[in-house]
């Protein structure tokens, strides 16, 4: 362990943890942007750091354990330690396992985070302001970035505290999240990941604000950021859509290549009885019907979801209707998770629990489907000329994604014989092979 007493008298140095989702992947790197231009230095070690920051996730039970492992550790090897993030609202959790945390603060949070840092570690007088790239400092690789046009949310799904954890929904104005955008492609950036809780609802808590941007009237609302951001030339991608209609007009840039053909929709059920009681936003619409209309109009859509199975009081013929929905929506990316119940959650009341053994085995039946869906789709791929985007090089294999694949959770495409190409290439290959989940291609 460090000394605590043993002080550097060069650059103060901070070392961060980041855990969680991209939301709180975004919360870090603002962080650690600020940290940077008020002249900290970021430490990739626990030891050379004078203090540690742990962003952390509260979001299930597994994660609240990371979370505070991650905390012991940072105290075990570093003595000094802050700590950020959505189990940050649950200050009492944290100090009764660690009383020696020196702050606790909740998500979403720089400028508490900074006055902690700057309490326990004072700044440094020069801080070197012009070191820190306009578009600030990235976790993501280098060729693409989250794009956080929102916190918060305003719907109330039963099984979720985050509306708890971070507050209603809070957009941030739309020409703030442009000249984001452009600096991030100014800084290199090849594909922007539009991200908050629920991309769909953008907008709506300022009313749809209307503001000048480059000469024209633009409003505060997901088709014209979709629209706005159509025009950077670079690979936008939607994540955490809801099935509402205004979301159909979203189509025809799509359709266009203004955005990517790319949907990603948190379904999470398709009986109708277990949407209600998850209180899921849009639970009345018809979303096979939704999803045709989407194809009709743009044929080259992939749509990716996530769902849970074990929901309480999920019974036999509500989970066989969860299959139906999945043989006929036909989506190519699917996520599953066994419903868990986090603490505050409302939905741990609203019926039994479905015993561990019946939710184990659900979910080997609902990945089964879902890979032989996503195994089918993908065979019809191989003999296609497709673009992809080189996210690293493996020797002289390069694994890249298509216009269909989000980095982390999507599958990847390995590019046989790629020498020549290298991480941030844009490239057009021909696909030759494909198993459950992935592609393989040769270069064109
Ligand atoms: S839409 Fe539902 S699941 Fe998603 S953040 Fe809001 S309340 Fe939670």
């Amino acid at each position: 362990m460090k000394d605590p007493t043993e002080r550097t008298v060069a650059t103060p140095s901070v070392g961060f943890v980041s855990l969680g989702c991209p939301k709180a992947l975004v919360d870090s790197e603002r962080i650690i942007s600020e940290l940077k231009m008020r002249g900290y230095g970021i430490s990739p070690d626990y030891g050379g750091a004078d203090l540690v920051v742990v962003n952390t996730c509260g979001f299930i039970d597994s994660a609240i354990d990371e979370s505070l492992d991650a905390i012991g550790e940072a105290l075990q090897q570093n003595g000094r330690v802050i700590v950020t993030g959505c189990l940050g609202v649950k200050p009492e959790t944290i100090l009764s396992r660690h009383p020696k945390v020196l702050a606790v603060t909740g998500p979403h949070a720089t400028e508490q985070v900074l006055a902690a840092v700057n309490t326990h570690l004072p700044q440094p007088h020069d801080p070197f302001v012009d070191l820190v790239p306009p578009a600030g400092v990235r976790l993501t690789p280098r060729h693409y970035a989250y794009l956080k046009i929102s916190e918060g949310c305003n719907n109330r799904c039963s099984f979720c505290i985050i509306p708890a954890l971070r507050g209603d929904l809070a957009s941030r104005p739309i020409d703030e999240v442009l000249r984001e955008a452009e600096q991030l492609v100014a800084s290199g950036v090849k594909e922007l990941l539009v991200i908050s809780q629920d991309t769909s609802a953008y907008g709506s808590d300022l009313r749809y604000r209307a503001v000048d941007w480059k000469g024209r009237r633009i409003e505060t609302r997901f088709l014209d950021l979709a629209r706005e951001l159509g025009e950077l030339g670079v690979w936008v991608r939607m994540h955490y859509v809801y099935p509402y209609p205004h979301v159909d007009a979203v189509l025809p840039l799509m359709a266009e290549g203004k955005v990517l053909p790319y949907l990603d929709i948190p379904f999470q059920h398709g009986s109708p009885s277990v949407l209600k009681r998850m209180r899921r936003p849009a639970h009345a619409e018809n979303t096979l019907k939704r999803i045709e209309s989407w194809r009709a109009q743009c044929p080259e859509l992939t749509l990716r979801s996530t769902f849970i199975v074990g929901f309480p009081g999920e019974t036999d013929a509500e989970f066989e209707e969860l299959l139906q929905w999945i043989d006929a929506a036909q989506l190519d990316r699917v996520g599953c998770f066994k419903y868990s119940p986090v603490e505050g959650a409302t939905a741990n009341d609203i019926a039994a629990a479905v015993p561990d053994e019946v939710m184990e085995e659900r979910h080997a039946r609902f990945m089964e489907r879902a890979a032989a869906i996503s195994s089918a789709r993908l065979a019809k791929r191989v003999g296609q000329t497709v673009q992809v985007l080189v996210d690293r090089m493996e020797g002289s294999v390069a694994i890249a994604r298509t216009a269909g694949d989000a980095p982390e959770i999507d599958g990847v495409v390995r590019i046989r014989k790629a020498r020549g190409l290298k991480t941030g290439d844009f490239a057009h290959v021909r696909i030759i092979g494909a198993d459950d989940y992935d592609l393989v291609a040769e270069p064109q």
